[in-house]
């Protein structure tokens, strides 16, 4: 089954929920005061090098009010603009399996009992080595109250750009955490990044090759970007390394649709961050734009979501 539409010749999100839901969904970013192992020294010490000190949670919550309260804050919000949707928590700085399962537990169950009839489920996004047996079988109770859905980093399968970013996990350990929550029916959702430094075309179409090789149920794609006060801009600073300009961002990600298999759901297309804060690419705060141009592209060239990977077959 695809969820394709005449102007989106993709897998949206929003006709996914549409199909599932019968109504849009909107995801409540909470703020849970997760760390991170690559920042507290378990694994690396600083965080991937493009990592905010939000965690790349820029939108989440006030980590000084309850879930409850953040949750009704934005709730709040939403339901003045949107009648009839449905909402997914989502715990999305840092890494939001890194605690003990005794304390994962209580936290994923505090939520999911927020607001049970307007929720359909619970997105938590974490790294692939904070996934083990134990916190697999902890999301399988959790699944069968609420749907849950993991969200792991990937950013690029190309290993020496890795080490560049210091992302501290290997593709073999990404893989490994896929099977296990694949095994138990977990959602998968990947985040991946284009425009990584010194990156060619070809390592982003491997990317995508990579994902396709897993049992991923979801892609979420953004464009690099530099941010004050972070390593990333520091080495851009010193190297001033390539940064995609928008029609370039277009084309690449344009061409990793047409190479994602067709059952994977599209999450995003472009990032996000605070103008405060972002260095580069200015572009990126045109997000409306960059989409309408992906979706352009793809019809204007009669292209469509795994156009090319039937091909390979
Ligand atoms: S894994 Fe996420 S939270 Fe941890 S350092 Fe990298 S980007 Fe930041």
């Amino acid at each position: 089954m695809t969820y394709f539409t005449k102007d989106k010749p993709y897998n949206t999100l929003n006709e996914y929920n549409k199909a599932k839901y019968n109504s849009k969904v909107a995801k409540i970013s909470l703020n849970g005061g997760f760390t991170c192992p690559n920042k507290d020294g378990k694994v690396g010490i600083g965080g991937c090098i493009y990592c905010s000190s939000s965690g790349s949670g820029d939108f989440a919550g006030d980590i000084k009010l309850s879930f409850h309260d953040q949750y009704y804050q934005i709730k709040n919000i939403i339901d003045k603009k949107w009648k009839n949707t449905k909402y997914m928590p989502y715990l999305q700085a840092n890494s939001n399996t890194y605690k003990s399962v005794d304390e994962l537990r209580k936290i994923y169950n505090e939520i999911i009992d927020i607001d049970k009839e307007n929720t359909v489920g619970i997105a938590i996004a974490t790294r692939a080595d904070c996934i083990d047996l134990e916190i697999v079988e902890l999301l399988k109770e959790i699944n069968q109250k609420k749907e849950v859905i993991i969200e792991l980093g990937l950013q690029t399968s190309n290993e020496n750009t890795a080490k560049l970013i210091n992302r501290c996990m290997t593709n073999e350990c990404f893989k490994n955490a896929v099977y296990m929550l694949s095994k138990a029916n977990i959602f998968i959702v990947v985040h991946i990044i284009n425009g990584l430094p010194y990156e060619t075309y070809d390592d982003m179409l491997n990317t995508i090759k990579f994902v396709n090789s897993l049992p991923i149920n979801a892609i979420k794609f953004h464009s690099l970007l530099v941010l004050k006060n972070t390593k990333l801009n520091e080495l851009y600073e010193k190297e001033k390394f390539h940064i995609l300009t928008m029609d370039e961002y277009v084309k690449i990600t344009s061409m990793q649709i047409c190479n994602l298999r067709d059952d994977i759901i599209i999450e995003r297309l472009q990032a996000d961050s605070s103008i405060e804060d972002l260095v580069e690419p200015k572009w990126s705060r045109k997000k409306l734009l960059v989409m309408d141009k992906i979706d352009m592209y793809l019809r204007d060239n009669k292209l469509y979501q795994g156009i090319y990977y039937k091909k390979e077959q």
